[in-house]
């Protein structure tokens, strides 16, 4: 059994005095960089850093390439190639998704030319960006695998928005959900559910061509498909998809009349022949009132879902499938800090988490509640901490020992009073909530009932030893 790196490092050998020493520089640019990845029967598969590098090595070195391969594997050798996309060439326009003229040059090579272009391998790589096969409807779906709909956690915030997109994978442009627009504020699982949605639809339906693209890559791809006079395979390209999510529309407020054009007219196309379409905004559509008013009006056709701020419970959740996903354990109360503190979004969320796991491994640490409230403060700090009436209750109700329901229970018990009382009063001093919003969240109470727990517990601080220890303990927690 030959091994791939074997392979790779005499196809080298060969190409490197083929080249002559004349050429070194040239062997250095183009050969050295080349990683092998795996050797599969007789097809070797590389990994070169970009596409630009791809197409340099077709053009100018494929006779080398292919006499050299079936030297090493035989005459019926191939080459399979991988394109890495990184960071710092994600922009780049995936207009290698397009049949363009350039491409269809490949298309037309005779059989035994060993080369074939790499299909999608999700599991290779961490993040391949890897050419569609030149059948017209292998391409990359840009579908994240990590982001499916079972690792998508269920909440008052985002039950409508999950429930449609699970309508939608089962049933693609058969629901009245067409356009599905997923919106709501930055970090609260647009881009996620979007992938989630793509991905069940393919499990569903795997003859449906899915393709996931942010509304900058079509900008990109449309502007350089104008420069290099194709925008008609551009629009033949998109009017082949079946199932088509487009990213963060919002981007498009300020820019891109001719892009929003040319989407305007893909949209009728595909939506006439009821293909799905999902396109997500952090703008409501109300608040697009940028974009080209035949296209906006076109988003209110379907149905728009909006994505909350989850509540404490659905942090909870994410949090802590999260923590079972990744393997890691930590203490319970530690959870309960961080999904009680952090309330803006879920992207801060995690963050908070993965700074965390991050502090205690570095420092080698545990992960203990007074380790979190460190990080937590300082990460808080950053982002504006804000002490939410939930947290207040907890802290009340912990430091009594009480259940936390027994706040919002309608009993006249003594300690259940004060404790209902004492949070009125830390809710009315550390946040900015309005009286009438505080009643609501301390048992449905008026503001009546707030005022007269403000002013009951401030007399009882300055007049009561007891309660002025208790008022002085838990605001230190309350501010720790
Ligand atoms: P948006 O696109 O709305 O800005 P993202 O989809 O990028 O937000 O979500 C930010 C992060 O939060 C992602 O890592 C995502 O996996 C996670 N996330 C958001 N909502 C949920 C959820 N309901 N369950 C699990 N993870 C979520
Ligand atoms: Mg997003």
């Amino acid at each position: 059994m030959q091994n791939y790196k074997t392979v790779w490092a005499n196809c080298l050998k060969i190409i490197k005095d083929n080249l002559g020493p004349e050429n070194e520089q040239v062997f250095k640019t183009w050969f050295e960089p080349i990683v092998p990845v795996q050797l599969e029967g007789n097809v070797l598969t590389i990994r070169v850093p970009s596409q630009f590098f791809y197409e340099w090595l077709e053009e100018h070195f494929l006779d080398l390439l292919k006499r050299t391969i079936r030297l090493q594997l035989g005459p019926n050798g191939m080459l399979k190639y991988s394109i890495l996309m990184d960071t710092s060439i994600a922009e780049t326009p995936i207009v290698t998704n397009l049949p363009s003229s350039s491409r269809q040059a490949t298309v037309n090579r005779p059989k035994d030319v060993p080369l074939i272009i790499h299909g999608e391998n999700e599991h290779e790589i961490a993040n391949p960006f890897v050419i569609p096969g030149l059948q017209k409807l292998k391409i990359n779906s840009q579908l994240n695998g990590n982001y499916t709909l079972e690792n998508f956690v269920e909440g008052d915030c985002n039950r409508l928005a999950r429930s449609a997109g699970y309508a939608v994978a089962e049933n693609p442009g058969r629901t009245s959900f067409n356009p599905l627009l997923l919106h709501g504020g930055v970090g609260l699982g647009k881009t996620h559910l979007a992938h989630a949605i793509g991905i069940k639809t393919r499990e569903k339906h795997p003859d449906k061509t899915v393709l996931y693209v942010t509304s900058e890559q079509f900008l990109q791809q449309y502007v350089e498909a104008v420069k290099n006079k194709n925008t008609n395979d551009f629009i033949h390209f998109y009017e082949m998809i079946d199932f088509l999510i487009l990213d963060d529309i919002q981007f498009w407020a300020t820019k891109g009349i001719h892009t929003q054009e040319a989407f305007f007219h893909i949209f009728n196309y595909l939506h006439q022949k009821n293909r799905q379409i999902i396109i997500t905004s952090d703008k409501a559509p109300s608040d697009l009132g940028t974009l080209e008013p035949r296209l906006l009006s076109r988003l209110k056709w379907g149905l728009a879902a909006d994505l909350g701020t989850p509540d404490v419970e659905t942090r909870l959740a994410i949090l802590k499938q999260k923590l079972a996903n990744d393997g890691i354990e930590m203490p319970e109360d530690v959870i309960e800090y961080i999904a009680y503190n952090i309330n803006t979004n879920v992207r801060e969320l995690e963050g908070a988490l993965i700074s965390l796991i991050a502090q205690s491994s570095l420092n080698h640490r545990q992960i203990t509640i007074d380790l979190a409230k460190q990080m937590i403060d300082k990460f808080v700090k950053s982002t504006t901490r804000e002490i939410t009436i939930d947290y207040i209750q907890k802290v009340v109700c912990d430091y009594f020992k009480l259940p936390l329901e027994s706040i919002q229970s309608t009993t006249r018990k003594r300690e259940i009073v004060q404790a209902r009382q004492l949070t009125m009063y830390f809710a009315k001093k550390l946040t900015k909530s309005s009286l009438a919003m505080i009643g609501l969240q301390c048992g449905n109470k008026d503001h009546a009932t707030v005022l007269h727990a403000c002013k009951t517990v401030s007399n009882l601080n300055e007049t009561d030893k007891q309660f002025h220890y208790w008022v002085d303990e838990l605001e230190k927690k309350l501010k720790d």
